[in-house]
């Protein structure tokens, strides 16, 4: 969504300019809108005086309790109205209320959709944009300016279906890769491996490409927990807000206000916010299966008796997420007669959604302060390098209109940029585009010498497999960061032997193995996801409180700190030695206490 809401936008501000766009999939139909969605998760309705962007960012700010980049939220919210309505130009059919002739609102913040085409429409507005898109080419690696280490010069890649090896030589680079999935180790596992809430394909690339280069980053503790229908993670929003189905524990009753003392000794005042933010209705439940109150349900019995609303919730997931209502046929649950089933989710990392880790951005000069501010909008710690979407930390609440919206702001900066001329005399060698060549195929040569060390079976001493690295991955990620088999509990003792064993983990991903270019994709998804692991522990180790209860929870520090800890944590990764260094960023309220008071 950032990427093509970016072509399409550069090609506006930048006529004369080249533009490329390098996708690892097929642009029609990648990212985490490939299946397409059934709402518009971010509009205003600024036109109907609706909502205004200082709404949505006391929105946002209440969700992610008190954290949030106040500047990127606002500037998101007072474009993305112009967004939206583009898609409707473009054609995206959009559900409209026939009383009022408004887009159909499902909750204060989504629109509905028939979303099914979503990805090929903005798709096709970047191709109409972009000089060229390389499709199925996975981006590995930044290149940088050898004549100033703090500046990005290109990135280079491989083709998964041909292994051509792809450089890209570029004045700026935007990175919208999308978030990371399959960090933390899935609850589907075995027959339903590769199921999951966040798109499986989404491997951190657009945290692991920028901490590699040493850019700094933000949030990236503040990984999110879904509250999902269980085995099929189908999407509860338009239940929750269109159907107006509620949840329930095993005796049918509302375990949310049992919770709500306890509670209130964690995070105190946060519990009285309305709406309730997103983890601490996920705490609440997260106790209640702990205190034996499984399984929590979704009331749909009653809401499925209306036609309409019966109709509603099934093509919810039809243009969504299929694999629910395939889940649901195969477990005889008609949600007519039967109350679903809900689960909580694994971890999952990204910017766009309802947590913010990503990377720390300079914002608009109109707005933001100068802690905030360092020239371009969108632009990362590294000079000529931007980011959108799950890429950008610190402004959550965005989901997919939100994320074009970004990419777009990005993309004229990025073009300013160069217009300033901000980006001359780079200069890329050709040793340093044959040295990423050489580490890139790496695995393929350690499987084609490794596998001649194999007597029987499949297991080599010299290699491991990516599945076998990913299954490692994982496991240290759930037991040591606060995964599903702990109920997300870590602590300080806990994470620094998560760290150790990220660390020996990476020292042996030198030796990973791959049998052709499509394993040597996964190698390299491997490798990001490791990496950024790494930095997920590492902030969650420097953030001393349990913020977020129901996301993760710190057992040495169970309390929400405001004291200590009312700030934005921003990390650094030292390209030459791998060491982190951390340190706290004010939060500004931009939207002051009065306006806030009069919102809720
Ligand atoms: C199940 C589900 C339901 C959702 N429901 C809604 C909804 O109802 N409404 C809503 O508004 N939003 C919804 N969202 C959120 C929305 O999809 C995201 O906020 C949005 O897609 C994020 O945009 P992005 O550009 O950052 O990432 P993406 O759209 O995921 O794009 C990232 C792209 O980067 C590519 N890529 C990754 N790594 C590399 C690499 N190394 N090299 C080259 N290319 C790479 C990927 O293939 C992908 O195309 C939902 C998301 C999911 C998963």
């Amino acid at each position: 969504m950032a990427g093509t809401g970016a072509a399409f936008e550069a090609r506006h501000w930048g006529r004369d300019l080249k533009i490329i766009c390098v996708e690892k999939a097929n642009i029609d139909r990648s990212g985490a809108v490939a299946q397409g969605l059934y709402a518009i998760n971010c509009y205003m309705g600024m036109q109907w005086g609706e909502n205004q962007p200082e709404d949505h960012v006391r929105y946002a700010r209440n969700d992610l309790m008190g954290l949030v980049r106040e500047d990127l939220g606002y500037d998101m919210a007072r474009h993305v109205d112009s967004t939206v309505h583009m898609f409707d130009e473009w054609g995206l059919p959009m559900m409209k209320n026939p009383k009022t002739g408004r887009y159909q609102r499902e909750g204060k913040w989504q629109i509905m959709i028939h979303g099914e085409s979503y990805k090929p429409i903005v798709a096709e507005a970047a191709k109409k944009s972009a000089d060229k898109i390389y499709n199925r080419i996975m981006i590995t690696h930044l290149l940088m300016d050898e004549n100033d280490e703090n500046r990005v010069g290109g990135a280079v890649g491989f083709n998964m279906r041909t292994g051509d090896y792809y450089v890209f030589r570029a004045k700026t680079v935007i990175v919208a890769a999308g978030g990371a999935s399959h960090i933390f180790k899935p609850r589907a596992v075995g027959e339903g491996m590769g199921r999951t809430w966040y798109a499986p394909w989404s491997n951190g690339s657009a945290y692991a490409l920028p901490i590699a280069a040493g850019a700094k980053m933000t949030q990236m503790e503040n990984r999110i927990v879904l509250c999902r229908f269980k085995d099929g993670y189908g999407p509860v929003g338009a239940y929750f807000l269109h159907l107006k189905t509620y949840t329930q524990n095993a005796n049918g009753e509302n375990y949310e206000k049992k919770w709500y003392e306890q509670t209130k000794k964690l995070v105190g005042e946060y519990i009285d916010h309305h709406p309730t933010p997103t983890c601490l209705r996920n705490h609440a439940f997260v106790q209640e299966v702990m205190a034996g109150g499984g399984p929590i349900q979704m009331v749909t019995k009653e809401a499925f008796q209306d036609p309409h609303l019966e109709t509603v919730g099934w093509e919810n997931f039809l243009g969504m997420t299929v694999g629910q209502a395939v889940v649901w046929a195969s477990q005889n649950i008609d949600p007519k007669y039967t109350n679903p089933e809900l689960t909580t989710s694994e971890p999952y990392v990204m910017g766009s959604h309802a947590t913010c880790s990503g990377a720390w951005v300079s914002g608009p000069e109109d707005i933001s302060p100068p802690e905030y501010f360092w020239g371009y909008n969108r632009m990362m710690t590294i000079q000529g390098l931007f980011g959108a979407g799950d890429t950008v930390g610190g402004s959550a609440h965005k989901f997919s209109s939100g994320s074009f919206t970004e990419g777009r702001l990005a993309a004229k900066a990025a073009v300013k940029y160069i217009e300033d001329q901000k980006a001359k005399n780079i200069k890329v060698s050709e040793k340093q585009c044959e040295d990423f060549r050489k580490i890139i195929y790496k695995p393929l040569e350690n499987y084609t010498v490794g596998r001649n060390e194999i007597t029987g079976g499949t297991v080599s001493p010299s290699y491991f497999s990516p599945l076998q690295g990913l299954q490692r991955l994982q496991k240290i990620m759930d037991e040591y960061v606060g995964g599903i088999t702990v109920n997300y509990m870590t602590n300080g003792n806990l994470l620094k032997k998560g760290l150790e064993l990220l660390q020996w983990l990476q020292e042996d991903l030198e030796h990973i193995g791959a049998e052709d270019y499509h394993q040597l994709m996964r190698a390299w998804e491997l490798k990001h996801r490791a990496i950024t692991s790494q930095c997920v522990t590492e902030h969650t180790l420097f953030r001393e409180e349990t913020r977020w209860p129901g996301y993760y929870y710190r057992g040495d520090h169970m309390n929400l700190d405001d004291k200590n800890w009312h700030c934005l944590t921003v990390s650094r990764r030292d390209p030459k030695t791998g060491k982190f260094t951390m340190e706290k960023m004010p939060v500004y309220h931009i939207i002051g206490d009065e306006e806030k008071k009069k919102a809720s």
